[in-house]
């Protein structure tokens, strides 16, 4: 019998009829990613602006979220299907009370051919200092942070709630010092925001166990009022760290992988772009993304979910939402990235992307 993290013996969880899914533009289905709460103790301004996001802001009644048996019921469902990676992601996914208690009934999943699962975790690491041990005692392997500036300025003026630096710096330390690596940092990067911010970004965290990694501002959803003008593309920032801290390119880890990686030529550790604008990877595209309240979506530019929390909440049996989920996969098209002019003059022209505090990263 498959064992906790903490020695306890736990029985292998496998769902319905094993059987792995692939899209109309032949992408399996490898990546499970799950909202655990639309809420978030940061306002930061490409994702959850205070004029939208503010006190009369509605967030969504606690009756409305998915409970944690129903993620994980969904969760095994995706992993008979092919799913070999989970990320918790939200809004903040540390606010969601008990998260622990998740990450534990998310660990014991196993693969049809009996592999442990990667859950992963996206967090601002605002509360990482607090929860990195209980986290990685549940089964969590590994965090990814963000962090936009090592500035205070800068870094308060993009969260917008005067959160400092220095508390996401000791989160990532405590997770470092706990195992839940590796650990990446995260910079979006918005130019007039904190483009000045690249250079020492890639200075403070070379030679250190984390990778840091840059990704291009996209357009997501409909409140950030994304322009073009502040996209810096990847280009331009593995150009003026070149200039400074020279890098080579290195070969990706694995098919899919959406960040390009860099070494240090002096042998400093990497970095990793994400262009999601400049250069899309749709083709490559592997993840289902399910919102806080259990609507599937097949992209991060949906307009449309599909409601799986009615057919939980509705009786249906694993073997009936196995079907849709696999139906679903097998009919997907999506490409946004790919046809972006035409598809943001379309959403333009009426249609609500969703929100990136809504669906996760
Ligand atoms: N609150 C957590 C966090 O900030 O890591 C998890 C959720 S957040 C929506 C996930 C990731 O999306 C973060 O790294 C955030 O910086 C990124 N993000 C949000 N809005 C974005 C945008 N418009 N363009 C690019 N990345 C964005
Ligand atoms: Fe919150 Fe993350 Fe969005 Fe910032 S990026 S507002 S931390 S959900
Ligand atoms: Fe995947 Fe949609 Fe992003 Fe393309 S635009 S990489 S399909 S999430």
């Amino acid at each position: 019998m498959a064992k906790h993290p903490n020695g306890t013996p736990v029985p292998a969880e496998r769902g319905p009829s094993p059987v792995a899914v692939t899209d109309s533009r032949n992408r399996q289905l490898r990546d499970f990613r799950i909202s655990v709460t639309d809420r978030c103790n940061f306002r930061c301004v490409y994702c959850m602006p205070k004029q939208i996001f503010g006190r009369d802001f509605e967030f969504m009644e606690r009756a409305d979220l998915l409970t944690f048996e129903e993620i994980t019921r969904l969760a095994r469902i995706a992993v008979a299907h092919g799913v070999e990676k989970i990320r918790l992601t939200g809004g903040e996914p540390l606010l969601r009370k008990g998260l622990e208690e998740l990450v534990r009934m998310l660990a014991a999943l196993r693969t049809p051919d009996g592999r442990e699962v990667d859950i992963a975790l996206t967090t601002n690491g605002s509360a990482l200092a607090v929860k990195a041990q209980s986290l990685k005692d549940a089964g969590l392997k590994r965090v990814t942070v963000s962090l936009d500036s090592l500035d205070d300025e800068t870094f308060k003026a993009v969260n917008d709630v005067d959160f400092p630096v220095a508390k996401v710096l000791a989160g990532i330390e405590a997770a470092h010092e706990v195992g839940l690596g590796p650990i990446k940092i995260d910079m979006v990067v918005k130019r007039g925001q904190n483009d000045q911010d690249i250079v020492p970004m890639a200075a403070h965290f070379k030679g250190s166990p984390y990778i840091l990694r840059f990704i291009e501002f996209m357009d997501v959803g409909s409140t950030n009022g994304w322009k073009m003008e502040e996209v810096v593309p990847s280009a331009e920032v593995i150009s003026a760290i070149n200039a400074e801290l020279p890098l080579v390119e290195v070969a990706a880890n694995y098919h899919g992988e959406t960040s390009a990686r860099w070494r240090y030529r002096d042998g400093g550790g990497e970095i990793g772009v994400i262009s999601s604008v400049t250069q899309s990877f749709c083709h490559s595209c592997t993840r289902v993304r399910v919102s806080t309240e259990g609507k599937l979506f097949t992209c991060l530019f949906a307009t449309d979910g599909h409601d799986l929390r009615a057919l939980l909440r509705g009786g249906c049996s694993d073997d009936e939402l196995s079907t849709v989920m696999a139906g679903i996969w097998r009919e997907r098209t999506d490409r946004y990235s790919e046809l972006r002019t035409a598809t943001t003059h379309e959403i333009r022209a009426g249609k609500k992307k969703i929100e990136m505090s809504y669906i996760g990263g």
